[in-house]
């Protein structure tokens, strides 16, 4: 497949961002820029379309600067730290010509996406209120344009949590669970991104020897760690194969 694909990071922190408000630990207050992290979100860049993967409330800031804007969303579930930022997609969406914007969830993030944003999908929104088409992930495949996405269903406290496999880049956060068979839709790609909270255990979150687990069990032989709390400092050690993300990372298979 050449340099077709690419994944940039463009936040790699869990749910309140790092450093955390008020917070005085040693990560919080690192001077290692890869010690800062926004609320987690992706962009692959596939040889035919550009795909975001989750819109949290740090948004605006990260799309802000990128040449490739994205053309459509894909949201792993309905937590705040993933779907806050939607309405930043609005100038996205004047700039590709006011289409309703494509976005792929499952159908409990539809409805909370309905809930949360009910002015985008009134009969007769104000004007420049965003668009977005809900397409509902059902399948075990789906086509965003003419992409072919995989998706990799798992769970975070019991909550469904969509993974995707796009190409040879696979792309999972906000796990605590996922099956053999699911992790065997991994078999064959080239990179891996996992969530890996913290070392120790968490009820709702892979921990750092969770990660590391799922990662070997999925052969994929480079992985990366997303959705960082601040109990992670940057510069831990990893096993070969295995690397803490950080945001503005960018990587081609
Ligand atoms: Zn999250
Ligand atoms: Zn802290
Ligand atoms: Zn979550």
């Amino acid at each position: 497949m050449g340099q077709s694909f690419s994944i940039q990071f463009l936040g790699t922190g869990t749910s309140q961002g790092i450093p955390v408000i008020g917070c005085e630990c040693d990560v919080c207050k690192s001077v290692n820029p890869k010690n800062r992290r926004l609320r987690t979100s992706a962009i692959i860049h596939t040889p035919r379309l550009t795909i975001l993967i989750d819109a949290g409330p740090d948004l605006r800031q990260q799309l802000l600067g990128l040449s490739d804007l994205p053309e459509a969303l894909l949201i792993t579930h309905a937590h705040q730290d993933h779907i806050a930022g939607m309405d930043d997609l609005r100038p996205v969406i004047f700039l590709q010509g006011n289409d309703s914007f494509p976005v792929f969830c499952n159908q409990t993030t539809a409805d909370r996406v309905r809930q949360m944003y009910p002015y985008a999908f009134v009969e007769n929104p104000y004007p420049g209120a965003p668009k977005f088409a809900l397409n509902i992930i059902s399948q075990s495949v789906f086509h965003v344009k003419d992409e072919l996405v995989i998706p990799i269903f798992g769970s975070h406290a019991g909550m469904e949590v969509l993974g995707f496999r796009v190409g040879p880049i696979v792309y999972i956060t906000d796990m605590n669970c996922i099956s053999d068979d699911e992790l065997e839709k991994a078999k064959g790609a080239e990179i891996m991104v996992i969530n890996a909270l913290r070392k120790e255990k968490h009820h709702s979150h892979f921990n750092v020897d969770e990660a590391i687990d799922i990662g070997r069990k999925s052969g994929v032989p480079q992985v990366y760690f997303t959705h960082i709390s601040h109990h992670l400092d940057h510069d831990i050690c990893l096993p070969p194969g295995f690397f803490m993300a950080y945001d503005g990372l960018k990587i081609s298979v």
